[in-house]
């Protein structure tokens, strides 16, 4: 007889962006015309740069015609890219090798998959509030859980507490949902305590290329003594605007092993099973993404969005309402004024305002109270939202 998977039932119902669309759902039914402003879900909404869709357009004429044409390609990722990607770092001074990376159709696979490499024996780490997939994949996997606190007493930037055991850790820098970005100094003291606990740190860069104050780690690997004890993730979907596209790597480095076993081959063991290679079109495009030009076309769609973020968060501030991150983010983290709780302030926002917005409360505990705007929405949009904002009374 066959048994699911009973660590199903112990996860959240729902999964949160899809209870959000069924209350914005359920209020549209009711107010027809709504001119609703999404600014919730971290979709991005620019379309790919030229370069991109040039390179793409490129790619099918390749798949084509006989000569050229592409069929399985290495579960790891193509040479070309993922020496693309070893060259990208060396911008931060970090030196990976092309055998170091595996591309993969984003981070959201790579981050909940990897646990299939590690015994579910142990303390899986996680800030409290998170991105969902950490809790959910280690609920799925019936590990335990242990979270720390990121909330106002520590910016939301929690440190390592000596007195918790953990064997996985995960950390994410740009965070999301709260926009707050580890110095080198705080991300030395993870790797410190990732050390002294044998533990290791899955360190979620996605949102890496949104950092502007030259201060900041865009990699955990910038960090010494991080290659024994850390995988990096990283995703082309918030700066390339991926999201359809789909692409990411994981950056797993050798020095890395558990009880002398390599843990990048191990990696490398799991996805040639799991796992069959992004698209040769897809990787053709993440190629040019970090070209010069790429590069460039790029940071114009990021600034874009920035501007977004500079707006709303200049409205929050000249209405005393708290609010971080946004500068180094595409996300601002908004206190919910006259202590609504997160869903109170997501009704007033959808209700009165028709603004969407993604309650704290849905990333954990510390969430309460909290509400994550995105930059991701047009300029347009964001415009009109930031009127409508102007008009809060409380
Ligand atoms: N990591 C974080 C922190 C995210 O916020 C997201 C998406 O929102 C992802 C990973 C997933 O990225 P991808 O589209 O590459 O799967």
């Amino acid at each position: 007889m066959v048994e699911v998977n009973g660590n199903f039932y112990n996860l959240k119902k729902n999964y949160l962006f899809v209870e959000i669309e069924k209350k914005v759902n359920e209020y549209v039914s009711k107010n027809p015309n709504a001119d609703i402003i999404r600014l919730g879900i971290g979709d991005v909404t620019l379309p790919l740069c030229p370069v991109i869709i040039e390179a793409m357009h490129d790619a099918v004429d390749e798949m084509a015609k006989k000569e050229t044409f592409k069929g399985y390609g290495p579960h790891e990722g193509y040479k070309f890219l993922r020496e693309a990607i070893a060259d990208y770092y060396k911008k931060y001074n970090v030196s990976i090798s092309s055998d170091e990376i595996f591309v993969s159709d984003g981070a959201k696979s790579d981050v909940s998959g990897i646990l299939d490499i590690f015994s579910s024996n142990g303390n899986v780490l996680i800030p409290d509030p998170a991105y969902p997939v950490y809790v959910d994949a280690a609920v799925m996997s019936g590990r335990n859980i242990v979270y720390i606190n990121a909330d106002e007493s520590n910016n939301f930037l929690p440190l390592p507490d000596y007195n918790i055991e953990a064997g996985i850790i995960h950390l994410c820098s740009p965070n999301n949902p709260t926009g707050a970005v580890y110095s080198r100094e705080q991300l030395k003291q993870w790797v410190d305590y990732a050390k002294k606990n044998k533990a290791v740190i899955l360190f979620d860069a996605a949102y890496e290329s949104f950092i502007e104050d030259e201060n900041l780690p865009h990699s955990i690997f910038e960090i010494e003594g991080a290659k024994e004890c850390a995988i990096e993730f990283c995703s082309f979907s918030k700066n390339a605007g991926f999201t359809g596209v789909r692409c990411g790597y994981a950056v797993v480095p050798k020095e890395l092993e558990i009880n002398g076993q390599s843990i990048r081959d191990l990696w490398a063991r799991r996805q040639s099973t799991k796992f069959n290679g992004a698209s040769y079109i897809t990787q053709r495009a993440a190629f040019v993404a970090l070209s010069n030009e790429g590069q460039e076309q790029i940071n114009k769609s990021i600034e874009y969005y920035k501007e977004n973020t500079k707006i709303l968060s200049k409205v929050f501030s000249e209405l005393g309402i708290w609010s971080i991150g946004g500068k180094n983010s595409p996300y601002l983290w908004i206190k919910c004024p006259n202590n609504m709780t997160s869903w109170e302030f997501f009704d007033y926002l959808l209700e009165k305002l028709n603004i969407v917005g993604t309650p704290g409360s849905g990333f954990g505990k510390n969430g309460e109270g909290f509400l994550r705007l995105s930059a991701f929405g047009s300029h347009e949009s964001t415009a009109k939202a930031v009127e409508r904002l102007k008009t809060i009374k409380f």
